[in-house]
């Protein structure tokens, strides 16, 4: 009689899934293995909440598996017998297990995908890659969708996936009588809801924080090791989900891209580290928001919901289209010939900017920043300041706690830094200081005059945002949604102009003292 297979399993740290059908039911013959790894702790240097709340699910993860009748092998980072890379651990256990198949799981980042295809192939034993049952379109989807086009079109890609999944309709129609309720979104924080406190966790994770200081893995950032606020299992993380459609979502949409020091969240969800890592599923998310709308559509008008269930259906799905349709050429994408280095207060928050130091400095503090202040406060700022894209790319992966390089890059790369020549973003997302100013508190106790343009005090965006203008006119001016722009840039006196590329030539020259 022919001996049974005995199969190792791998689960990345970022596949902790536990409705995925490899968990339907034990199986002696099933080993698991989930790895702390050098190989991934010092790809880029993370923030130390980053690598804590990894490791933390893993091991929350790994223990649910093992109440659930699996078989588990955990590496710690320090296990003396952990070899700190994926093809030698799971080489070594193959010969010590005695295990005549391997499977893994299709990982999201190419790097991985690349590296895990040759691991297999070149093993011993048969190997086969399954589905995470995560997402809801195939990797290759948006490039087939969009074959032989210029560019990615997010609003039709957003629009197919509402009617194929049945989200937010009536019949063929959209819910509510339209697609997209963003003229009455983005309003500024005017003070009259009053911001809901974050819910945040107490998760004990100070035996993990030493193991990664005494193993001197490289971090930066700042964390309370018995008070992570990260939401690290299932049960946190229906909390977080809970919390956020009783208080987030009635103002979700109105209140999505403001910005102020009065508070580092405002109304969003911070689910975003819980989706990545796929304690949540995404159609969990979109159905609570739908179901609140449903029930209760005064306290939830339609325009909040949509709001929310085009980030998670629409832009969240996107992005990893676009990641996979531009891999691997995208990660050295540099339209503009970009090569400044990253100045320095990206990495302390030491800055008399008052917008920057605020972004910056929640993001020291808690591996978080919103949407629109890492695109129009520090993407926008890098844009401006032509700072290379690897840089740009190295800082977000390293600093928020969501940061995943399938969705890190294309928002980065792609959309905040235009490194593509325009695939995802019809236009480069940067503005001067008008844009802040509306949108955010930051300009009223900063050292910079927002008005000003040159001169002493004068706000770097504004001369920053028409110098980007100015060395970029050859690649813009027949773009009909720029045209405008370079129609008011003439219309200044000359001497203005000159002035105005003059400061910014001078703030570009010695960022570091901004
Ligand atoms: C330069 C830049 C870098 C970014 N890097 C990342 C990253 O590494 N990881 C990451 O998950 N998001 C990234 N984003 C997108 C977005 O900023 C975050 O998803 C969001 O801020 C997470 O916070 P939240 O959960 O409170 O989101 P909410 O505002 O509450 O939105 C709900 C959910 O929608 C999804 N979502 C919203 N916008 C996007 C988007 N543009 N792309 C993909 N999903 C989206 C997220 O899953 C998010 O949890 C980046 C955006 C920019 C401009
Ligand atoms: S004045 Fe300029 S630098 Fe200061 S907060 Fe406003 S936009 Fe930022």
């Amino acid at each position: 009689m022919a001996r049974p297979e005995k199969i190792l399993r791998l689960i990345l740290g970022d596949q902790l899934n536990s409705a995925h059908s490899w968990f339907k039911r034990p199986d002696d013959l099933v080993n698991y293995v989930i790895m702390e790894i050098r190989q991934e702790t010092d790809c880029v240097t993370h923030h130390i909440q980053k690598v804590a709340a990894f490791f933390a699910a893993m091991r929350a993860f790994g223990d649910h598996l093992r109440r659930q009748g699996h078989r588990v092998t955990y590496l710690r980072l320090d296990d003396p017998g952990n070899r700190q890379t994926i093809r030698d651990n799971v080489l070594q256990i193959i010969r010590s297990k005695g295990i005549t198949r391997f499977e893994y799981l299709l990982p999201d980042e190419h790097r991985l995908d690349v590296q895990l295809h040759e691991l297999g192939a070149s093993l011993p034993v048969p190997f086969a890659a399954d589905d995470t049952e995560h997402f809801l379109t195939r990797r290759r989807e948006l490039k087939d969708m969009f074959a032989g086009k210029r560019r990615f079109l997010m609003e039709s890609f957003y629009r197919r996936m509402r009617k194929r999944f049945d989200v937010l309709m009536e019949g063929e129609q959209p819910a509510g009588g339209g697609w997209n309720f963003d003229i009455e979104n983005r309003r500024p924080y005017d003070g009259r809801i009053p911001i809901p406190p974050p819910l945040v966790f107490e998760n004990d994770v100070s035996e993990v924080v030493d193991m990664i200081r005494r193993s001197k893995v490289k971090t930066f950032g700042a964390i309370e090791p018995k008070q992570l606020i990260w939401p690290i299992d299932r049960p946190q993380t229906l909390k977080l989900l809970a919390a956020f459609i009783a208080d987030g979502l009635p103002h979700f949409g109105t209140y999505q891209d403001a910005m102020t020091v009065k508070s580092w969240s405002l109304f969003h969800s911070r689910l975003s580290f819980a989706l990545n890592i796929k304690i949540l599923h995404p159609l969990e998310v979109i159905a609570a928001a739908v179901d609140s709308w449903r029930r209760n559509p005064e306290r939830v008008a339609i325009q909040q919901a949509e709001g929310f269930v085009r980030q998670v259906l629409g832009w969240r799905e996107y992005m990893r289209g676009v990641y996979w349709a531009l891999m691997p050429g995208f990660a050295g994408m540099n339209f503009f010939g970009h090569d400044l280095p990253l100045p320095d207060f990206y990495w302390t928050a030491e800055t008399r900017m008052a917008c920057m130091a605020a972004v910056i400095g929640q993001s020291l503090r808690h591996a978080y920043a919103h949407h629109i202040q890492r695109l129009m406060v520090t993407g926008n700022f890098a844009l401006l300041a032509g700072i290379h894209p690897d840089e740009v790319d190295a800082w977000y992966l390293g600093i928020y706690i969501d940061a995943i390089q399938w969705v890190e890059m294309p928002n980065t790369r792609g959309m905040s830094q235009f490194a593509d020549g325009g695939m995802v973003a019809t236009k480069p997302y940067v503005s001067s200081a008008n844009y802040i100013r509306k949108m955010s508190d930051y300009c009223t106790s900063c050292a910079y005059d927002p008005k000003a343009r040159h001169g002493e005090g004068a706000c770097p965006f504004n001369s920053l945002y028409w110098g980007f203008y100015a060395r970029n006119r050859d690649k813009f001016e027949s773009n009909p949604r720029i045209r405008m722009m370079y129609r008011a840039w003439d219309r200044m006196a000359a001497a203005e102009r000159k002035r105005i590329l003059r400061q910014a030539e001078i703030y570009r020259r010695d960022l570091n003292r901004l």
